[in-house]
């Protein structure tokens, strides 16, 4: 897609499936099974819809996928593709690892920031792309590695410190602008330190939601995940963000539906928002 004059491209960080129940929270059952296909381990499937964008001096991307470093157990519990998916599809959209500028990371969970860091031939885990910057937000970083035990199974360290250790990691503080063209608004809501970013070229308008709306089923205010840490910042920041987003005809790109990378948002009567222009891909 373009977007002034920047290229945009969906990037797959890899597929995987989910317990339907944690990814609508307190939503019955009744309800979003009726909307979402469900398996009979009740598991849904679920995208990693990463963003390559070309700026033309820059090549940026958004968020990482669960990288290539999941156990063989947590391969099979999250039903996760083998290999590489991020670097193969990066391949196919025609980019290395050594061409990408510049990291931005919406939040650092391991279905986001897992493939920010590979593992070398020695079993270490690596930054995976050596001559990029990584950008995170200062209080997203606290959190994830400030050693809390019960946070441990979402924020895998090795995802995390070799960016440090190898000085690619620059942390930034609120809603700002991250390169030229790229800002963030802090959320919260789903992690304390969570971010959408704002992409803008020549007036056109674009903003990568992450796991404020992880699919299109997740549009309604009340409709959140059980993963979300804080629900009441969530159901107050939804109607406002997605209201910014529908009435200035911003293109809202989702992370994790597994159908439509894409969409514009309208007003609706009945639903609060509804999805129009739908793309599979960006
Ligand atoms: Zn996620």
């Amino acid at each position: 897609m373009r977007l002034g004059k920047f290229e945009l491209t969906t990037v797959s960080g890899g597929r995987f499936r989910t317990d339907g129940g944690t990814m609508f929270g307190v939503v019955p059952r009744v309800l979003w099974s009726r909307i979402f296909p469900v398996a009979e381990d009740n598991s849904i499937a679920q995208a990693t819809n990463c963003v390559l964008v070309r700026t033309g001096s820059k090549t940026v991307l958004i968020d990482t996928g669960y990288g290539s470093k999941l156990s063989p157990r947590d391969k099979r519990n999250h039903q996760a593709e083998e290999g590489d998916p991020l670097l193969t599809s990066l391949a196919a959209a025609g980019v290395a690892a050594d061409d990408i500028d510049v990291v931005l990371l919406s939040h650092l969970h391991f279905d986001h920031a897992g493939g920010c860091t590979r593992l070398d031939e020695a079993g270490k885990a690596v930054p995976t792309f050596p001559k990029a910057e990584y950008v995170a937000q200062r209080m997203e970083w606290m959190y994830a590695t400030a050693g809390f035990p019960e946070l441990r199974g979402s924020y895998p360290q090795d995802n995390l410190l070799p960016l440090k250790e190898s000085g690619q990691l620059r942390l930034v503080d609120g809603d700002v602008e991250l390169i030229p063209g790229f800002r963030a608004i802090v959320t919260g809501g789903h992690t304390v330190g969570h971010s959408a970013i704002v992409i803008e070229s020549e007036g056109e308008t674009a903003i990568f939601l992450g796991d404020v709306c992880p699919t299109w089923r997740h549009l309604p205010a009340l409709w959140c995940m059980g993963y979300d840490l804080d629900l009441l910042t969530l159901r107050r920041l939804k109607p406002k963000l997605f209201g910014e987003v529908a009435d200035r005809q911003w293109w809202a790109l989702s992370d994790h539906d597994p159908d439509h990378a894409a969409a514009r948002l309208v007003r609706d009567d009945k639903r609060e928002f509804a999805i129009v222009d739908m793309r599979p891909t960006l």
